[in-house]
């Protein structure tokens, strides 16, 4: 099979568990995201598949074979780490040259692949300047033109946009993503931002507690979480206890009752977690309650221009909503308000 494969992989620090059971495959051409919390595991599984750490189980195959024991550099895989380690008193074009000049490639052909790569990131007037002359993007860009140098099968990302501003981070997101569609480089990329996550990827593998939580597409994850760690992690999101009262419905601590969708894995008198998304709830003027339709009151209103962002208590638990200014009621703290749960926008979470 094409594309990278890991196989029961993990690893071990002495006693101490970093991964386990990662079972993944990665098809060809693809912007992969390990994206989790801090100390889950994702750089040690990026250092594996890069051949910088030793695996304590299973296996990694590329293309069919099994490279666990081929060296980092016969790998031909490119890197880009956090810190970007550029040459800071060598020039754009030598940065880039480098890892063409260690496999010995003749000085016109580096000379032309530089050409080439720099066309590509848009620095052709740079290629004589040091790097520590550079602007942040600048320099994030000469990294990426180093690391697919010497045409590499996969490149791998350490949270290369963490030490840049927001805006420059959102605008190289997208430069990022838009060249590796165009070289069709199947890519990991390292992150714990979500939003970056949801952004670059073709598929998020979420990582937690040193293992895989779920694998699907950035809407699969955001829509359809498999648990209440990927609920929490991915997005914003109201999560309430409730217990399954069969038919499609759950019951609030308040003793309201949601119709939700109907969930096969959950039994009558199951304890569980519920989700709605911020955006999914519908504000109105205070009515009673009647199906999905709970009164609550007020607690909390940010109106943050784009956005306006309310919090009502209803039913025993703390619902956030958020709404356009064309949608917005003119709420304040202490308010009643009536607050809609579309039952299809209700996910059912094992507790
Ligand atoms: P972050 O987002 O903070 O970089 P991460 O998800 O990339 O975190 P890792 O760096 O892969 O997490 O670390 C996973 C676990 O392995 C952590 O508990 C970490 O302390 C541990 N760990 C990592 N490297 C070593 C090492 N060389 N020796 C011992 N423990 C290590």
């Amino acid at each position: 099979m094409t594309g990278l494969i890991l196989e029961n992989v993990e690893k071990y620090y002495g006693a101490a568990c970093a991964v386990k059971d990662v079972n993944l495959h990665l098809p060809e051409g693809k912007l992969v995201c390990f994206l989790g919390p801090s100390g889950c595991g994702k750089t040690t599984l990026l250092r594996m598949i890069a051949g910088l750490e030793t695996l304590s189980g299973g296996e990694i195959r590329l293309d069919g074979a099994d490279i666990g024991n081929t060296p980092a550099h016969l790998r031909n895989f490119g890197m880009v780490f956090q810190s970007l380690a550029l040459f800071p008193h060598m020039t754009v074009g030598e940065n880039i040259a480098y890892p063409l000049k260690l496999r010995g490639v003749s000085k016109a052909d580096q000379q032309a692949r530089v050409k080439e790569l720099l066309q590509l990131i848009q620095l052709q007037e740079m290629v004589d300047r040091p790097v520590s002359k550079l602007s942040g993007g600048q320099r994030q860009r000469v990294a990426i033109a180093r690391a697919i140098a010497s045409h590499p099968k996969l490149l791998l990302l350490d949270e290369p946009l963490s030490a840049l501003d927001a805006k420059l981070r959102e605008s190289m997101q997208v430069e990022i993503r838009q060249l590796q569609q165009r070289l069709n480089i199947t890519t990991i990329l390292v992150t714990h931002d979500q939003r970056e996550a949801m952004t670059m990827a073709d598929i998020v593998v979420v990582l937690g507690e040193h293992r895989i939580q779920q694998v699907g597409t950035p809407i699969e994850i955001y829509r359809h979480p498999a648990n209440a760690f990927v609920a929490d992690f991915i997005g914003s999101g109201n999560i309430f206890p409730a217990i399954a009262l069969g038919d499609g419905k759950v019951g609030l601590p308040g003793g309201d009752a949601l119709h939700v969708p109907i969930c096969s894995s959950i039994v009558v008198g199951e304890k569980v977690k519920m989700l709605v998304r911020p955006e999914d709830l519908q504000l109105s003027h205070p009515q009673a309650s009647a199906g999905n339709r709970l009164l609550g009151k007020v607690t909390f209103v940010r109106d943050i221009g784009a956005t306006i962002e309310t919090t009502v208590e209803c039913s025993g638990v703390s619902l956030t909503a958020l709404s356009t200014p064309c949608q917005g009621i003119g709420l304040s703290i202490g308010n009643p308000v009536s607050v809609t749960i579309p039952s299809e926008a209700c996910r059912v979470l094992s507790a």
